[in-house]
């Protein structure tokens, strides 16, 4: 059979117009049903408060998670017997719901944990600068080679028995690097720096390799954005030179709370995910884990990486506004908000309303007063009175066949 070629080119989009955040290419890891990187949807984590040793709390705790969207919960694993709980978590999990990617926390010297719950869930994460833990010496001024790498055999003989087991399990390892708690060794060799947090992870990822384990993903949190920012850069830049290519899990350390909390982790994520660098993310907030979850979705939302709800765009109202706009927007979000896929624009009036709807699905623009116009797309469909507004909107959207019921 002939094949024909086309004729004309696709237009090319010079770089400065492109709008596309393209992602940095990472390989898959799979946590439980869940992969992480190798081009699959950012995926969105939080941790549980409950004590794991409280079993029933931890399920119930895990579930709730789960249902609002969290696609990998952790949990902390401080002792053996939090980690041998996680058995029945687990079991409890899959009998009375549904299995649950789970990651474990093991910080202080938690060889012994480690390896306990690696027996039970599907990833663990390591903290390198407490892993296997050095005192620090106050009086100390410098830090030989000798001692340097003497730690570090120390540390290869620690980091080896869990390693072969994830490796052998087919399970997940998260090489978590905290600015805060960065070990003595690196501070004194590379300071306390984005580049010593780099080192820090480069440390451990080179004993994986060289055990053939590259189940690895890799997190540089501080609690200052500009320093979080800059080591995940590094990061990325010094494994591609390096022909590392695993995924990064993103999130500020120490937010806080309310709305500052929610910028500060927006401002660090966000950022490095318009550069394309990010394969999961976790806010950290000081409120009730279930809060974390929206924040998480409205940021892969804004930046058109997932789309989990409907996306409003509506102008912030000014002298031309022919209707309450706040009211109008809240009215038409608790008829629609459960369509998720579509886009929809409230605008205050027909001067610049339908030239700014951001080529919106349906939009609700002001038209005279008392009177509004629905349009779908650029297309102007109907005009009805104010008070019908909502009820036309959703006969529109019917009529198109994209109605769904709440
Ligand atoms: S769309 Fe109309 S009402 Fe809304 S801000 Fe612009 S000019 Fe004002």
């Amino acid at each position: 059979m002939q094949t024909l070629e086309p004729t004309t080119k696709s237009p090319v989009t010079p770089p400065e117009f492109d709008t596309t955040i393209r992602r940095r290419k990472t390989r898959p890891v799979q946590v439980g049903n869940v992969t992480i990187g190798g081009g699959h949807p950012v995926v969105v984590q939080s941790m549980i408060n409950e004590d794991t040793l409280d079993i029933e709390g931890s399920v119930a705790a895990i579930r709730r998670l789960h249902e609002i969207g969290c696609e990998i919960v952790r949990v902390t694993v401080p002792s053996l017997a939090h980690a041998k709980a996680l058995a029945e978590i687990k079991e409890k999990l899959n009998k009375t719901y549904q299995p649950v990617p789970i990651v474990a926390d093991v910080h202080h010297n938690g060889m012994k944990i480690a390896l306990e719950v690696a027996k039970h869930i599907e990833k663990v994460r390591i903290n390198p600068g407490l892993y296997v833990f050095e005192k620090p010496k106050g009086d100390r001024s410098e830090y030989t080679q000798a001692e340097f790498d003497e730690i570090g055999e120390k540390i290869r003989e620690t980091l080896e028995p869990l390693v072969i087991s994830l490796r052998d399990q087919g399970k997940a390892m998260r090489i978590g690097v905290n600015h805060g708690s960065l070990a003595e060794r690196m501070l004194f060799t590379y300071g306390d720096t984005p580049l010593g947090m780099v080192e820090s992870a480069l440390e451990f990822i080179r004993i994986c390799e060289s055990l053939d384990f590259r189940n690895l993903v890799v997190s540089l949190k501080a609690s200052r954005t500009p320093v979080m920012i800059a080591a995940y850069r590094l990061m990325a830049k010094r494994m591609d030179e390096l022909g590392m290519d695993y995924p990064l899990h993103l999130g500020v350390t120490e937010a806080g709370d309310g709305e500052y909390g929610r910028i500060k982790s927006t401002a660090g994520i966000a950022t490095l995910l318009a550069d394309g660098i990010g394969d999961t993310i976790r806010v950290s907030l000081t409120e009730a884990p279930e809060k974390e979850i929206p924040v998480c979705y409205s940021i892969l939302q804004a930046l058109g990486l997932r789309k989990t709800m409907v996306e409003y765009v509506a102008c912030p109202s000014c002298g031309r506004t022919l209707f309450n706009l706040e009211e109008v927007l809240a009215k038409v979000r608790a008829a629609t908000s459960h369509l998720v896929g579509l886009d929809i624009a409230v605008m205050g009036c027909i001067v610049n309303g339908p030239g700014e709807m951001a080529d919106a699905d349906y939009g609700y623009v002001g038209k005279q007063p008392g009177y509004i116009s629905l349009y779908r797309g650029r297309e102007e469909i109907i005009k009805v009175p104010e008070e019908r507004g909502v009820e036309a909107l959703i006969d529109l959207i019917k009529t198109d066949g994209r109605w769904v019921d709440p």
